[in-house]
């Protein structure tokens, strides 16, 4: 059994500037993907497992045409070297935008069809704030997509797409994909599967699939800030019943419908001003303030200093702030060393509609440790330690901090570029506070410009009604 395996993951807000280079993904080829983590579970089955291409970064702005050209290039050239193969299995995130080109995974996607051929079967594994088309669905055999968010089922998702693959060639049984789109684009901050609605909804699959002819039952947030037509939550079934997979997509499609309203976000929310005044005047702490419109990991820019200048406003005292992508504050504090006194004006270094922060700032570490892949300084001013970087990057795990000596336990106040806060630090919240600030990932949907958007969607429009209507790949086996 001869399995070619690779794909190509970020999410791109079309709303971000500042482009993806190669330089900004971690890349795997041939040998270096058997040897990798990411990958080491396919150890599990008797397989012959080929590796090809495969890239990842965090999230960010559209991948610059000539990246995604040559990824592409170098994806189908080590996947015709492996042929003839038996099957194909690709990890993708989903919400990929290229340069000037919508349903970038589609293109991927319908490129591996082209050259493995109409016969050869294709698994696909996503994470559940990508988008789907008809022409990725045509493409393809076998879906299936996280069902947390945050996400900790990473790994048993993309081992779910394989075992589907491999329990085809053992079989000989090919299965088929229906979905139903549902014309709903929500943040994952108001769809998160801790809370409710979202929590019952994902908590119907597992039963759903349960039935011989479902082998997978995937349920799509989609990706808000990609102003694409293809952006919207849907449901996708993949198994042998078409009928039965009809049913349960539109069944599921109907629920999400009718959850609509009651999608709202899972801690305080308030405008930048509002949270750090309630942040001052906690009798508890740490605070956790995200600052959720220019979170790196929802493909904000990362850059912005305006929460920041609001801290100084305020004076706030015991603050730390992780952090702000800012490579000409990042080197010049590296130039002046520990010590040194500097006025400086940060943010808004990548994309120059962020907003900045000026002040004099002292700095008092340094910070060029490999595994934190970026040069940081601290910076002080007043009661306020800010972690500069010369890369964009979050501070999401209790390491980011460790290795820069922080402890955000022993803060007052600690803020974050997050939407919803990671597995690591949602537990030292003490509250967690959103921020619903400016950026390219603004969280308050309503007010993002909607050019390619499909109408009508909610939440942009509300008076409309739908009924869901589940679609057959067109790969669908006809007798089923
Ligand atoms: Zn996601």
């Amino acid at each position: 059994m001869r399995i070619a395996y690779g794909g190509l993951h970020i999410e791109c807000s079309t709303y971000n500037p500042v482009l993806n280079h190669a330089d900004d993904f971690r890349i795997l080829r041939g040998e270096a993907m058997t040897d990798n983590p990411y990958f080491a579970f396919l150890r599990d089955w008797d397989a012959q497992f080929l590796p090809t291409f495969h890239a990842r970064a965090i999230a960010g702005g559209p991948v610059a045409r000539r990246t995604y050209d040559a990824f592409k290039q170098d994806f189908l050239s080590r996947l015709q070297a492996h042929l003839p193969v038996d099957g194909v299995y690709l990890a993708m995130h989903g919400a990929m935008y290229v340069e000037g080109m919508e349903d970038a995974e589609g293109d991927w996607i319908s490129a591996t069809r082209a050259l493995v051929g109409p016969d050869c079967p294709i698994s696909v594994s996503y994470d559940l704030h990508g988008n789907v088309s008809q022409r990725i669905i045509d493409a393809i055999d076998m879906f299936s997509t996280y069902r947390t968010a945050p996400h900790i089922d990473v790994e048993e998702t993309m081992r779910r797409a394989v075992s589907m693959l491999v329990k085809s060639l053992q079989t000989g049984i090919r299965p088929g994909v229906v979905w139903a789109p549902i014309p709903v684009v929500l943040p994952g901050e108001r769809t998160s599967t801790e809370d409710e609605p979202a929590k019952s909804l994902y908590a119907r699959l597992p039963a759903i699939d349960e039935a011989e002819a479902i082998w997978d039952a995937s349920l799509m947030v989609g990706y808000v800030w990609a102003d694409e037509p293809r952006a919207t939550a849907a449901a996708i079934m993949t198994g042998t019943d078409a009928r039965l997979l009809t049913q349960q997509a539109e069944a599921l499609a109907l629920a999400y419908w009718q959850a609509r309203a009651r999608f709202v976000f899972g801690c305080t929310t308030d405008t930048p001003e509002a949270c750090v005044s309630m942040a001052i005047a906690s009798p508890t702490a740490p605070v956790i303030l995200a600052d959720s419109g220019d979170n790196p990991t929802g493909g904000g820019v990362g850059d912005r200093a305006d929460v920041l200048a609001e801290l100084m406003r305020q004076q706030a005292q015991g603050v730390i702030v992780a952090g702000i992508a800012d490579k000409p504050a990042t080197d010049a504090a590296f130039q002046a060393g520990v010590g040194a006194r500097l006025p400086l004006t940060l943010g808004a270094t990548l994309d120059p509609a962020g907003g900045t922060a000026s002040g004099e700032f002292e700095v008092v570490h340094l910070s060029d440790d490999a595994r934190s892949r970026a040069k940081q300084a601290l910076l002080r001013c007043g009661g306020i330690t800010v972690v500069v970087a010369d890369r964009r990057r979050p501070y999401h795990n209790l390491e980011d901090f460790a290795l820069l000596g922080l402890d955000p336990r022993a803060a007052r106040i600690v803020v974050v570029k997050s939407g919803y806060l990671s597995p690591e630090l949602a537990p030292l919240a003490n509250p967690n506070l959103m921020a619903l600030s400016q950026g390219v990932v603004d969280q308050y949907v309503e007010r993002l410009t909607r050019a390619r958007k499909s109408h009508p969607t909610y939440p942009f429009d509300t008076d409309f009604a739908f009924v869901p209507a589940g679609i057959r790949s067109a790969r669908f086996p006809a007798a089923q």
